[in-house]
């Protein structure tokens, strides 16, 4: 039959976690804790689904978590969301991105994306008849020329995706940027979907700066979140995604179809979690521990780095290794020294900066594990 995405490959993640499987390697490819969730999130769980929890949820989520998440708006960046009119929960960020893109995007649109971008933005456009313009990012430091932003808005253009905190580079966008985005955005009547799955997961004296503090900005924007990052879950694929009404409106429209509603119980378990903010207010320091652990061990090693500002990816330069591919660099570390992780050209057409991505989302024994292999490289 004709396809509708004819060039489309099996996703990097899939093929990469597959290959360690295969050949029994480490794997710091695909971006997954290799950890555990709380206990008392576990248990949450398993008391909703004792407590009868199991029917259809409301379309938008149950009123409990989507009041939950304007606390948790509230609290972190002082931006106001209505529970009942702006917040609806998802079946993870994806479903979020894909559900946004098919309720506004129109054949013939154009989408601006940043590149390296990850690997959802561009089949959801497509299927959406939407075209796609990729502004690559500048290296580097994944920073984005906002001259060659501008020289890219058409009278085509709808939307622009931004993704800060930044896979696979841990980038993020800074006030200038916003401010740059915003202005673009007012004049030329764009929208905006920005996604910040890994929201928390800031290091150091850096600042995840939400895309909804800036009013003008948040008044045309989807943003999304996942759950999945935050509690180590990635497996429950909740998430969420805030609009303003004029937008939530023809969102869901979509998301009737598209799924109707998610999972209650875990819903119910995620709502009674977040009455605690160190839950995710703690995540930064979480993480930034596993990454300096990592990185203070591969000091010495061949691979030269820029410490990640935020998520929990790290990416690795190997020019002073070798001039390989990276695709074919990453095959070749999977099988012949069982550790894997992700090439980072197949998100950027056309460009191998000679990195690779490893995430550092597992046991302090595998990073240690990681880094015996990879100091002897
Ligand atoms: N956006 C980015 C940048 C991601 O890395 C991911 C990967 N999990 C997602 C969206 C999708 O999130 P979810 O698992 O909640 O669907
Ligand atoms: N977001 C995860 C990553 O970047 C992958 C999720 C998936 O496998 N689709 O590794």
């Amino acid at each position: 039959i004709p396809s509708k995405l004819p060039n489309l490959p099996t996703s990097i993640f899939a093929e990469m976690s597959e290959l360690a499987a295969q050949h029994g390697a480490l794997n710091l490819s695909q971006g997954f804790p290799s950890f555990h969730a709380a206990q008392e999130l576990k248990d949450l769980a398993a008391q909703a689904i004792q407590n009868n929890h199991n029917q259809y949820a409301p379309m938008m989520g149950i009123q409990e978590l989507r009041i939950a998440i304007a606390q948790m708006m509230q609290s972190q960046h002082s931006v106001a969301y209505d529970p009942m009119s702006e917040i609806c929960i998802t079946a993870g960020a994806t479903q979020a991105i894909f559900t946004a893109i098919q309720a506004t995007i129109f054949a013939g649109d154009e989408v601006i994306i940043f590149s390296p971008a990850y690997d959802c933005y561009e089949p959801a456009i497509k299927i959406a008849g939407g075209v796609v313009v990729p502004v690559p990012m500048q290296l580097p430091d994944f920073t984005i020329d906002w001259d060659l932003v501008k020289s890219k808005v058409t009278a085509k253009t709808k939307m622009i995706i931004i993704n800060s905190p930044h896979n696979p580079s841990g980038a993020l966008l800074q006030d200038a940027d916003l401010k740059q985005l915003q202005q673009i955005a007012v004049e030329n009547d764009l929208l905006i979907l920005s996604d910040e799955v890994y929201e928390f997961m800031v290091f150091n004296d850096h600042e995840h700066l939400s895309a909804c503090r800036y009013p003008e900005l948040k008044e045309r924007c989807f943003i999304t979140g996942s759950f999945g990052k935050t509690f180590h879950v990635t497996g429950w694929k909740l998430g969420y995604i805030l609009a303003p009404p004029r937008l939530m409106k023809e969102f869901l429209k979509i998301h009737q179809q598209v799924i109707f509603c998610i999972n209650r119980p875990i819903q119910h378990a995620v709502a009674n979690y977040l009455q605690n903010p160190s839950t995710y207010q703690d995540l930064g320091k979480f993480y930034q521990r596993k990454r300096d652990l990592f990185l203070n061990l591969i000091k010495d090693s061949r691979f030269k780095f820029k410490p990640s500002a935020s998520t929990y990816f790290q990416l690795l330069d190997y020019s002073s290794i070798t001039d390989e591919h990276d695709y074919a660099f990453a095959k070749a570390l999977t099988i012949n020294h069982k550790i894997a992780a992700i090439p980072i050209s197949v998100f950027m057409e056309g460009r191998d900066p000679k990195m690779l991505r490893f995430c550092f989302a597992k046991e302090d024994e595998e990073l240690v594990a990681a880094a015996k292999i990879l100091n002897q490289i």
